[in-house]
């Protein structure tokens, strides 16, 4: 195998959701790199899969990234995987490929599972235009700042939580977003595996209760989409002849092609505006 740097996505719960490419690759590269090893050998032993490992994740990517390089500088074939899901959605990975992909060293990704779209694909929501945005911040001020961010996007959101934040983040969802359509994916793939819909406020006390534990996927519809209010053509051109100082001609041209109104119809309005304005 020549030196490639392979993004293997492996099992969010369910073994059996690992592919069989997955498994075929992770048995012939030359080394492993894994968020945790301990937590993957276990996965790695399952399938009989014995293979140097090393350990990549946040505290030590600087470090380990520049010896997992150097592996692959050396025409090593690298296996990245995570401790659960698609690497780089949420979990460590990214600087590496992105060190790769500047060396020039091939990368290729092992498609499998990643709860963001395994939540989404049975949401219910709309699945055509959505966004992942990762975890919110754990402080109440920031995440009420990173939901009004992400408040006039047109799509479904898609987010992770850890259960114990779940509470008050639909709080803050409530809050930011208003009364929306949500759904609460918990436990993909596992035993216990629940969706949770309705309107935040229908969905909030189950999740007061303790009903949602576990891996949790929260997924927000889309908000209404108010359509912008066209300013109006009197609004506009006194805008045009007071802030932007345009003549009464110029106005008038200028607002019967933003407004659509008839050129006669501007001038008349811009001309009218301009004597009262000269009276008062
Ligand atoms: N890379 C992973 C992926 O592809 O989905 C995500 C890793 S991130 C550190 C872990 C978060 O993903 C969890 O806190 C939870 O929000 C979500 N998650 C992972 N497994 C899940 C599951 N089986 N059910 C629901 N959510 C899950």
């Amino acid at each position: 195998m020549a030196a490639t740097l392979y993004i293997v996505a492996t099992p969010i719960g369910n073994l059996e959701d690992i592919t069989y490419r997955a498994v075929r690759i992770l048995g012939e590269v030359d080394l492993i790199a894994a968020e945790d090893t301990r937590h993957s050998l276990k996965l790695l032993n399952h399938f009989n899969i014995s293979k140097p490992l090393t350990s990549y994740f946040d505290h030590n990517q600087q470090f380990k990234g520049e010896r997992i390089l150097n592996a692959l500088r050396q025409g090593k074939s690298v296996a990245l995987i995570s401790d659960a899901g698609t690497p780089c959605i949420s979990d460590p990975g990214y600087n590496l490929v992105r060190d790769a992909v500047a060396e020039g060293i091939p990368v290729v990704p092992l498609p499998g599972a990643c709860a963001a779209i395994a939540a989404l694909s049975g949401s219910g929501l709309p699945s055509d235009n959505f966004t992942f945005a990762g975890f919110p911040p754990a402080r109440q001020g920031k995440r009420r700042a990173f939901l009004a961010d992400l408040a006039r996007l047109p799509g479904t959101l898609v987010l992770y939580e850890a259960p114990h934040r779940l509470e008050e983040t639909l709080r803050d969802i409530h809050e930011t977003l208003g009364d929306r359509q949500v759904v609460v994916a918990r436990e993909l793939s596992k035993i216990y595996e629940e969706f949770i819909r309705g309107a935040v406020s229908g969905v909030m006390p189950a999740v007061a209760e303790g009903k949602a534990r576990g891996e949790i996927v929260i997924l927000i519809a889309p908000g209404e989409v108010v359509p912008e209010q066209p300013e109006a053509l009197d609004t506009l051109l006194q805008r045009l002849l007071d802030e932007e100082g345009l003549s009464v001609k110029d106005a008038a041209r200028k607002a019967s092609l933003i407004t659509g109104s008839s050129r006669n119809e501007a001038y008349s309005e811009a001309l009218k505006l301009r004597n009262d304005a000269e009276k008062a």
